[in-house]
């Protein structure tokens, strides 16, 4: 019997064990938390991270460890390496931590980026706006997600603004500028590379942030082949050069034939939730696959997809749940505002029937305005 270890035990743990059940495996999650949504399915270690004793629990009852969220701290996932196998190793996890480290390092690829820079001071940071231009985004280094810890700077007036807001976060996790893209799209690649080196990728999805936060991911995105083909030699690169195990998810503004990168996730993605019914096999299954050593699972699409995020409070399920290709996933969270509480995933069999789906779904729901981006997409 098998156990894998998950540090964190959010819906992305939860998703995970769903995915491993049908292959026998057994699972221990870790959680600061005592009421983290995975922990309804696995056994749980409750205990700080940085906790040598809870961590030393955690790994003697598991075969291999991985992880449900980025910001397990580094020094923590080193000190579980020399105890028990952990996927993506620790460098990787680094890199993805700090955008500074994670822009370099896209750069050092050939990857391009939008224009950035290091800011430790207001000074600094007013160098920063001249040599980058405005409009630009100041973001912490660390620890940011679902566009927490940035602020947008329109003109060279709001950069005492944006000191107030984030200018106390410098000595704690860094800040960092990034010039403003004026995208057309936002694009992710989900990807999995296997422990002797293969890499499968899942086809192209399209994503939409609201405030931040994904909102709706499309799949496949209506790119073309040489945009698709440069986006995934991006990703193997990437993978490649981290000796990335498992699944991770490469996020990219499009502006028109140019492809920038954003940001690495060195873990399932949620843009990648659509995998569960919409292909062969699932991000989290193949994670799993990943991690362990088992062969890969084919990443191929069955139909066309769309996922639409329930932040705050789960809406109803009926409307969702009459639709051929409706999947309801409710992650079995208190409702709290700005939280990713469960999604919905649409599948059918032509972009015509999608988007007639949507169609339904948002006017039973009330939620015209986040499906239109995607049915306007798909007709
Ligand atoms: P992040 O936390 O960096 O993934 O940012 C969350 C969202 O904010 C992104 O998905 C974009 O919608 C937006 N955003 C972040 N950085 C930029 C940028 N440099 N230019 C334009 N939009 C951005």
């Amino acid at each position: 019997m098998t156990t894998v270890g998950i540090l964190g035990g959010g819906q992305l743990a939860r998703m995970m064990a769903l995915a491993g059940a049908p292959l026998g495996l057994r699972f221990l999650v870790m959680d600061n938390v005592a009421d983290a949504c995975a922990g309804q399915f696995a056994p749980m270690v409750v205990g700080d991270y940085r906790d040598e004793a809870a961590l030393a629990e955690f790994a003697s009852r598991v075969d291999v460890a991985t992880f449900d969220f980025e910001n397990v701290p580094a020094e923590s996932a080193r000190w579980l390496t020399d105890r028990v196998d952990v996927f993506p190793n620790p460098r990787a996890l680094a890199t993805a931590q700090d955008r500074l480290a994670e822009k370099t390092r896209f750069r050092e690829l050939g990857i391009p980026v939008p224009p950035f820079a290091p800011v430790d001071s207001l000074d600094g940071l007013r160098s920063a706006v001249e040599a980058i231009g405005t409009p630009c985004i100041l973001k912490t280094r660390r620890l940011g997600y679902d566009g927490k810890g940035q602020f947008r700077i329109r003109e060279t007036g709001d950069i005492d603004a944006a000191w107030t807001a984030l200018g106390a976060q410098a000595d704690k996790v860094g800040l960092i500028l990034e010039g403003f893209v004026h995208f057309d799209r936002e694009l992710s690649v989900v990807a999995v590379r296997a422990r002797d080196g293969e890499f499968r990728a899942w086809p192209l999805t399209e994503n939409w942030h609201v405030d931040g936060v994904l909102s709706a991911s499309l799949a496949p995105a209506a790119v073309d082949p040489r945009t698709h083909e440069r986006a995934m030699d991006y990703a193997r690169r990437l993978a490649e050069s981290l000796d990335y195990v498992g699944v991770f998810a490469l996020e990219l503004f499009a502006r028109g034939d140019e492809l920038l990168a954003n940001e690495l996730a060195p873990r399932v993605h949620n843009s990648g939730h659509w995998t569960i019914e919409g292909s062969e096999t699932s991000q989290f299954q193949n994670h799993l696959r990943a991690v362990l050593g088992l062969p890969l699972g084919d990443t191929r699409m069955v139909g066309q997809a769309c996922m639409l995020n329930w932040i705050g409070k789960m809406p109803a399920a009926a409307a969702v749940l009459a639709e051929p290709g409706g999947h309801w996933h409710d992650y079995g969270k208190q409702p709290r505002e700005g939280r990713k509480v469960g999604h919905a995933t649409l599948r059918a069999d032509s972009a015509k029937e999608l988007a007639d789906a949507l169609s339904r779904v948002g006017a039973a729901l009330g939620r015209q305005a986040q499906v239109a981006p995607v049915i306007a997409r798909l007709r």
